[in-house]
């Protein structure tokens, strides 16, 4: 990184709670920024002070050495200049190319007082709103692959006063676009600078379908999944809603079948004999108790030979077993049932236990 703009380290403090690096200047001429006259006539230097990525859990100070030169051509009006150095740090700035790329991938991926935090953890001083003040400048980065597939939904900036459209590429999963507004004319406007779009899942509305109608009429319009069984969910409450007499009988009835079946024809008919009803195993349970019986057998077939004279080997290799297995088997006093599984840990748990 040094090298690139012709800077050496000098040497280093880290005496303090800060690395500071000096880098010292190998320039030796450069081009005046005006006439572009090379010039090796040294005028002077001065130390820049930049902030740079974190290291050995230190903040990093570059102090680099910039050197003047006098503009050697007669006609230009510009006397001195500095040698450039813009791929280390842009003019005017405070802060390495690199730190300013790492915060502004930070901001990207949080947001702005997110990302000072995660910052701030990973040795990197800078505030909310100046990540904010980054992200406005460089803008949002523009997509390397032009959208095909797209999703387009509603979204609330303001739930029940202010609404957008967010847009989704759906083969990169991607959020592609966030536009203001979520009347047809602001999807148009939008639409019509992608020519590339083929099919669009949109909810339901009238305003999407208009939109996708005036500006892709070609594009594949999907009602997409999640809306479908929305709306199929609204439909169905409503038409329970609307016969609650019925719903109450309806409930009434299924209680009465499922009591009957369950009392045995023998046993009398006082409620305080119901024998409650099992409820049908999940897939899970079935698969697990499917399992736990094939293990029981092989045990049982283990400690048998075992007891009929065989040895562990002979066992392993008749029953294809490991030999740690069939030992565990015949020095067991009963049947060694699996273990229960922990809970798997996650940082969320560990960070919960911590306080
Ligand atoms: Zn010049």
């Amino acid at each position: 990184m040094l090298d690139a703009v012709g800077k050496h380290v000098s040497s280093w403090d880290d005496s303090g709670s800060r690395l500071v690096v000096d880098a010292g200047s190998l320039v030796q001429s450069a081009a005046c920024p005006r006439c572009t006259c090379s010039s090796s006539r040294l005028h002077g230097r001065y130390r820049r002070r930049v902030a740079d990525c974190p290291s050995f859990d230190q903040a990093v100070t570059l102090a680099v050495e910039v050197r003047r030169f006098k503009c050697v051509n007669p006609g230009c009006p510009r006397r001195t200049f500095s040698e450039r150095v813009e791929t280390l740090v842009a003019a005017g700035q405070r802060r390495t190319l690199r730190l300013v790329e790492a915060m502004r991938s930070l901001g990207y991926a949080l947001g702005g007082e997110a990302a000072a935090q995660l910052a701030a953890c990973l040795g990197m001083r800078v505030s909310g709103p100046t990540v904010l003040r980054d992200l406005r400048r460089a803008g949002c980065p523009l997509p390397t692959t032009v959208p095909v597939v797209i999703g387009i939904d509603d979204w609330a900036m303001a739930r029940g006063h202010r609404y957008g459209t967010i847009v989704v590429d759906l083969e990169r999963h991607l959020p592609i676009e966030l536009l203001a507004g979520r009347d047809a004319a602001t999807v148009v406007t939008w639409l019509k600078e992608q020519p590339a779009v083929k099919v669009i899942a949109r909810d339901r509305s009238g305003a999407y379908a208009d939109a996708a109608r005036t500006a892709a009429p070609d594009a594949q319009q999907v009602a997409d999944r999640w809306h479908l069984l929305a709306n199929l969910r609204d439909a169905f409450e409503r038409l329970l809603l609307r016969c609650p007499g019925k719903l109450k009988e309806a409930a009434r009835q299924a209680t009465e079948t499922l009591q009957l079946e369950a009392i045995p024809a023998e046993t009398p008919t006082e409620p305080a004999d119901v024998v409650p009803t099992e409820l049908p195993l999940k897939a899970c349970q079935r698969q697990s108790n499917a399992r736990r019986e094939c293990r029981l057998a092989r045990y049982e077939e283990a400690v048998r030979r075992h007891r009929a004279g065989e040895s562990i080997r002979a066992i392993g290799q008749a029953m294809n077993l490991d030999r740690c297995t069939v030992r565990s088997f015949v020095h067991a006093d009963a049947f060694p049932e699996r273990a229960q599984r922990a809970p798997a840990s996650s940082l969320l748990r560990k960070t919960v236990a911590a306080r």
